[in-house]
This record gives C-alpha cells, sequence and structure tokens, in this order.
C-alpha cells in the first residue's frame, strides 16, 4: 500500500525571510471577482496542518491570500532568469505568482505554498498574471496521475475559480480564471541560480547554497568525489541524484513535460509547472507535447538529456563558488544515475522485485520494443504485464526468473488501465466547461488515487521522501 502523507500540526517557517531582500519583490494577490473553490487537496492539507481550516477560511487564505499566521508577512514574487528552449532569457520571474507561505513537514522538512495566476507582478512583462481553468483543472490531473505513478512531483494544493475572462491563443476565448496553490519543497530554480551568476552576486548566491542544503536534506557526495565538502559541489550532486531519478521517474510514467525549461527546473528534484503536458498514446521517443515545440527539443526521448543539459547550466552558475573539475565530477554521475533510476523504477511499474547490482536494461529494452511494435500506449502495457497477461515472448524471457513484488498479488482486479490520454483530458474538461459538471473529473481523480494505493511506494533514492 501506499503510506499516506503523514499528518503533522501547522508549524510556520518563514525561512526564506532572511534572504528575502535579494530574492524576490513583496506584491499583492489581484482582487478576484469572485472565488469559488472547486478543489482542495484532502491528502496533503494534512501534511502541513492545514486540514483543520473551513472551506471559508481555505478562500480566504487560497483564493483571497489573507496571510496565514506567523508566517510571510506579504507575498513574495521571486526572482529568476532561466533558459527557454536553450535561450538565455533575463526577462522572466514569478509573473502570474508567488511565495506564500512556508511550513514544515511531520519530518521537519520546509514545505512551500506557491500561486499560478494570483495577479501581475513587476515580471508580467505583457502577460495578464492570470492562469485559465482548464489550465488548472490539467495541473490538477497531471499531479495526481504523476503522484500515483510515483513521480517526486508539486502537489496541487487548492484551486479557485475566480470568475474572470480571460483570452488565450491556446483555448476557445473567452475563458474561465482560476488560481492555483502548489505544495512543493522549495521554488528555488536552477534559473534562480543563473540569475545570481549573471549578476554575479557571489555571497548572495553562497547563501542560497546554505539555504538549499539546510531545507532539503539528500545524500553526502560518494567517498572519494572531489570537493565534496564544498556547500556548491555537495548540492550539485544532490541536485544532480535528484535529476537523474526524476527523468527516470518521467520516462516509466510515460509522461512528456514539453518545456523544460531551466527556470521550470526545482532544486529539489520535484517536477512541477504543468502547462502542455502529455502521457504517450503509443511508445515514441519522438512524441511531442508542446505545440510550439517545432524543433522537438522536448520530445518524450530527449527528456533525459534536456534535464542533464539543465544541470549543466546550474554548474556554470556554480562556478561563481566552486571550480569545474568537482561540478564536472558531479554531472557525470547523471548517465549511470539515470539508467539506475530507470531500470528500478521499470521493475516497481511491472510489479516484479529487482535482481542483481546492475541495471537490468535487457528487460527495460525488451518491453520497450514490444511496446513499439504492438503501438499499445504505455499504461496499457503495464497494466496487462502488471496482472502478468504477457503475450510477448522476448518480454517473457527476460522476465523469467524475476520474482512478483509483494504487491503484485494484491494487483486489483481491473480490466482497464487508468490513463490520462489527451482526448480524456478533453472530455473532462468539456463536461465542466459546457455544462459546470465536475463528476467526470471527480471520478478520474478517485480511479488515479486507487491506482496510487494499487502501484505503492516507488523506490526512490535515498534522501528522498513523498
Ligand atoms: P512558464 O512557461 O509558465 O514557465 O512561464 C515563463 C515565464 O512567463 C514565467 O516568468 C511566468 O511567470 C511568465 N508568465 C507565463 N504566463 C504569464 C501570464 N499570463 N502573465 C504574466 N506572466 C506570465
Ligand atoms: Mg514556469
Amino acid at each position: 500500500m501506499r503510506t499516506e502523507p503523514q499528518a503533522a500540526p501547522y508549524r510556520p517557517d518563514p525561512a526564506i525571510l532572511p534572504l528575502a531582500d535579494w530574492l524576490g519583490d513583496p506584491v499583492a494577490a489581484a482582487d478576484f471577482p469572485e472565488t469559488r473553490l472547486r478543489y482542495r487537496n484532502d491528502r496533503w492539507d494534512r501534511a502541513v496542518g492545514l486540514d483543520s481550516l473551513d472551506n471559508d477560511a481555505w478562500i480566504a487564505h487560497f483564493g483571497r491570500f489573507a496571510a496565514l499566521p506567523d508566517n510571510l508577512p506579504q507575498p513574495l514574487a521571486l526572482r529568476y532568469h532561466g533558459h527557454q528552449f536553450r535561450v538565455y532569457n533575463p526577462e522572466i520571474g514569478d509573473g502570474r505568482g508567488f511565495l506564500f507561505a512556508q511550513m514544515r513537514d511531520s519530518a521537519g522538512r520546509l514545505l512551500d505554498l506557491g500561486t499560478k495566476g494570483s495577479g501581475q507582478t513587476p515580471w508580467s512583462r505583457s502577460g495578464d498574471g492570470r492562469l485559465t481553468l482548464k489550465g488548472a483543472v490539467r495541473e490538477i490531473l497531471a499531479t495526481e496521475m504523476l503522484e500515483a505513478l510515483g513521480v517526486y512531483t508539486s502537489k496541487t494544493f487548492s484551486v479557485i475559480e475566480t470568475g474572470e475572462q480571460l483570452e488565450r491563443g491556446d483555448e476557445p476565448s473567452p475563458t474561465r480564471s482560476a488560481v492555483l496553490v502548489r505544495l512543493s519543497h522549495g521554488h528555488v530554480r536552477f534559473g534562480t541560480f543563473q540569475r545570481l551568476l549573471a549578476l554575479e552576486q557571489r555571497d548572495e548566491m553562497a547563501q542560497l547554497v546554505d539555504y538549499c542544503l539546510a531545507s532539503f536534506p539528500g545524500t553526502e557526495p560518494p567517498a572519494g568525489a572531489p570537493g565534496r565538502d564544498e556547500p556548491a559541489v555537495r548540492l550539485l550532486h544532490q541536485v544532480v541524484e535528484r535529476m537523474a531519478d526524476l527523468a527516470a521517474s518521467w520516462m516509466v510514467a510515460g509522461f512528456v513535460h514539453g518545456v523544460l525549461n531551466t527556470d521550470n527546473m526545482n532544486v529539489s528534484g520535484e517536477s512541477f509547472d504543468y502547462g502542455p503536458w502529455r502521457w504517450l498514446p503509443r511508445w515514441d521517443q519522438s512524441f511531442t507535447a508542446a505545440y510550439f515545440d517545432h524543433g522537438g527539443l522536448y520530445a518524450f526521448g530527449r527528456q533525459p538529456e534536456a534535464v542533464h543539459w539543465n544541470c549543466g547550466q546550474l554548474a556554470v552558475a556554480l562556478r561563481l563558488l566552486a571550480d569545474a573539475p568537482p561540478l564536472i565530477a558531479a554531472l557525470e554521475r547523471f548517465g549511470p544515475l539515470y539508467m539506475a533510476a530507470v531500470a528500478r523504477r521499470w521493475c516497481w511499474r511491472l510489479g516484479v522485485t529487482p535482481r542483481g547490482q546492475e541495471p537490468d536494461m535487457a528487460l527495460v529494452a525488451a518491453c520497450e520494443n514490444a511496446m513499439r511494435t504492438s503501438g499499445e500506449a504505455p499504461d496499457r502495457f503495464f497494466h496487462r504485464a502488471r496482472a502478468g497477461r504477457i503475450d510477448d515472448q522476448a518480454v517473457s524471457e527476460a522476465l523469467a526468473g524475476y520474482d512478483p513484488a509483494e504487491l503484485e498479488r494484491q494487483w486489483w482486479q481491473q480490466e482497464e488501465p487508468v490513463s490520462l490520454l489527451i482526448d480524456e483530458v478533453e472530455t473532462i474538461w468539456s463536461a465542466i466547461a459546457g455544462r459546470d459538471d465536475w463528476h467526470p473529473f471527480e471520478q478520474k481523480i478517485d480511479a488515479i488515487r486507487q491506482l496510487g494505493q494499487a502501484l505503492g511506494e516507488p523506490p526512490r533514492p535515498s534522501g528522498h521522501a513523498g
């Protein structure tokens, strides 16, 4: 079974405040014409001790952004730069969001509540600072499904519909508006470091490194790694470990994020900021999610390479504090860590216990080949394989000698896999858009959570928690 989020008392800790002067700008939320609660995360609200809020108080905090007790006195729009489709952009930053609050969980780890669609900030450029309700619904679905599939992801904490009419090029317009609150271990992006390099703010970067090491505990660099006592080097090792696992987890989930820009990479190793994402309808390395990704830069099969490239940009920024060789040594761990994570997670999704020390890439290749040949959707393939209904000879042979994991025996007797292909997402949205009917959405969330329960705890590298 999946361990549910651990309940904790509300423990505010605005740990960012000593960095706030140079890390962000105090802002105010937009004054929305309406605030209608559409989703509150009744699993994760407990983890930060906010489950006792009634709906009115919830709306006051997550629709009107009344400060939480002993927390940030004012929302903070974070400053950052980033590579967007490999082009450096110093003009970005939180253009439609801000950091709202920080709390400790039951294990003492720091968690942030950040927003999307909460209004304009100094970084909005020509944008309206808003989020569409469809965008919010898509982010809820993506985060719930990714969590079920064992991906370390931000959680959607709250969605409140805000009663505005938005104009968007990629949705029939006018379209409904919403404000979303996201729960994640920090909002420190690779682009946050890139900005400090660009401004040559060495002291600030050292402070930020210390903040990350203290806030998001990870493992120590391997024995013998050069410069392993230096904070910047330690941080890069941790980030590389987490990002290799993250990239692997998307691949095993059959997920295409769509926009792997450096401002969308969290040093905590959580995936976040879900825009044009898709799940694979078939095993296809060249499958692209974003309609504007003409070159296929962030296609399904290129995601590990994109994440590795982004880690390289973080290393470039950390050169402000450390020499190149120890940073390069950390980067070089990405490939082997990625392979090990793919193999480990592949077994998890198949419901078998991994064997031996070396990653069994032959098993992965046999399954990939079977999917490629049959054109079957990955969700269906894994569902069938996990239920022991394999009809591909090479996969059967590759699986010979594997023991079913404990959980395999509990695999629930459901004929159809739970999937989240684009047609179903559009159908769920049509019911909301056309008839304000949220039932298909709610049923989907229930089914996804059952899938997560049935799959159980995913294998994670040490130092990681859900
Ligand atoms: P994204 O592609 O969503 O990661 O956004 C890239 C940058 O554009 C970030 O700095 C966002 O805050 C900003 N941005 C995206 N949409 C809007 C919007 N509607 N209004 C203002 N800024 C936005
Ligand atoms: Mg973003």
